[in-house]
């Protein structure tokens, strides 16, 4: 089966294997929703960005996933500012663009200080206990093997057991670290340092990027932001993405916040951020993060962010805003329920840990076989399924 090129684009079902061994994955939309331009679909409230982890340095997942989402319609990948993830995201990007998909923005993530996102979970497996404390049955944590089994974590690529956490895997969500009773897990720093922003980022050449940010860190935002515009990269975007829930954790001692943190709040500092990226000639894009890192946890973690954008989008700036933080596909049907002014206020939204989740056991069966999953012609079918259904619903909304 041959098609013409111009033909080759997301269509509405699995298509099967071209006869050039390629294949052309399904998105249950039309096209001109689904190849609708980044700032078009945030005009429209159809926007959708993949969130590969702003510590996520899995090269593997994050060139398959960055396929798998590319094709299936999304308008940005979001991803941890390295090098090595950049180059595997692009890879992915250009097998879905080799097969019809529209190109995704490609944003990087930075922070003005410390954040649960720029972090990874560590521990000194030397440190463990001789005898066991609590072995097997807990999920998260074997102390008595030095054995990590949170998503960061697992086998070698021998099968056998690692001891310690696999740094590259670990994307700083935390559920582990108060899963040992010594408090053996500890929780690292991973943002970079002033000096590195502008040259990393005239490397890497982003669409955009995004600064997570916290109530209180007008002046750290500035400082990130001067460093942004010193890399002479033309940004489409410059995303803020801020919350409560982050900002009612940090340490009131550290003296970065205001206690205790309020919707108020938020939305005066989303306006002093407007106002420097404004005097930066930089156009924003307003991410609400409900409950970071947690959209697989459970469907009730869709409320968080829902429930910031009813209490901080009528004090909210100008510019688009978009929902991140908990999202899954228990979002939309509460954002449908919303009263209109509200429900056209949301210009997209962000998918993270649930869109790694669907896919992590055929991103796990391909790796098992030696390869990408982008090269299972067996798995593609059900990764695009995935995939789609998590995010077609947002592409085509009203
Ligand atoms: S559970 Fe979260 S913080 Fe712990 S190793 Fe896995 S990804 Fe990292």
């Amino acid at each position: 089966m041959r098609r013409p090129a111009a033909d080759r684009r997301p269509t509405l079902a699995w298509s099967g294997a071209w006869d050039d061994g390629t294949c052309a994955l399904s998105l249950a939309i039309a096209p001109v929703h689904s190849l609708l331009p980044g700032d078009q679909a945030l005009a429209q409230g159809r926007w959708v960005k993949l969130i590969g982890g702003a510590s996520n340095q899995d090269l593997a997942a994050i060139e398959d996933l960055a396929g798998i989402y590319s094709l299936v319609g999304v308008h940005c990948l979001d991803l941890a500012a390295d090098p090595a993830v950049v180059a595997a995201a692009r890879r992915g990007m250009a097998w879905a663009e080799g097969r019809g998909a529209a190109r995704p923005w490609l944003m990087v993530s930075l922070s003005d200080g410390a954040d649960p996102h720029f972090r990874k979970a560590w521990f000194d497996a030397l440190a463990i206990p001789p005898r066991p404390l609590h072995a097997a049955g807990n999920p998260e944590l074997d102390v008595s093997s030095g054995r990590v089994s949170g998503s960061g974590s697992g086998s070698g690529s021998a099968g056998g057991p690692v001891f310690g956490v696999l740094a590259e895997r670990c994307y700083g969500c935390g559920r582990c670290l108060p899963a040992c009773p010594l408090g053996l897990i500890e929780e690292r720093d991973h943002h970079l340092p002033p000096d590195q922003v502008a040259a990393l980022l005239a490397e890497l050449r982003p669409d955009a990027v995004e600064l997570h940010t916290r109530i209180g860190r007008a002046e750290a935002f500035a400082e990130r932001l001067a460093q942004v515009s010193a890399s002479g990269v033309s940004l489409r975007r410059l995303a803020v993405s801020c919350g409560l829930e982050a900002a009612a954790a940090a340490p009131v001692a550290a003296g970065t916040r205001s206690d205790p943190p309020t919707p108020e709040a938020l939305a005066k500092e989303l306006w002093q951020r407007h106002d420097q990226l404004r005097s930066a000639g930089m156009a924003p894009l307003w991410q609400l993060d409900g409950r970071p890192m947690s959209g697989d946890v459970g469907a009730g973690t869709a409320r968080a962010a829902v429930r910031l954008l009813k209490a901080v989008a009528p004090l909210a700036p100008p510019g688009p805003l978009q929902l991140a933080g908990g999202t899954n596909e228990r979002t939309l049907p509460l954002v449908h329920r919303l009263d209109p002014a509200l429900r056209s206020a949301v210009a997209g939204i962000a998918f993270g840990s649930v869109a790694r989740a669907r896919l992590q056991p055929l991103l796990l069966q391909a790796q098992g076989r030696g390869g990408r999953l982008l090269d299972q012609l067996d798995l593609l079918p059900l990764a695009s399924a995935i995939a789609g259904a998590l995010v077609a619903p947002w592409l085509i909304r009203g």
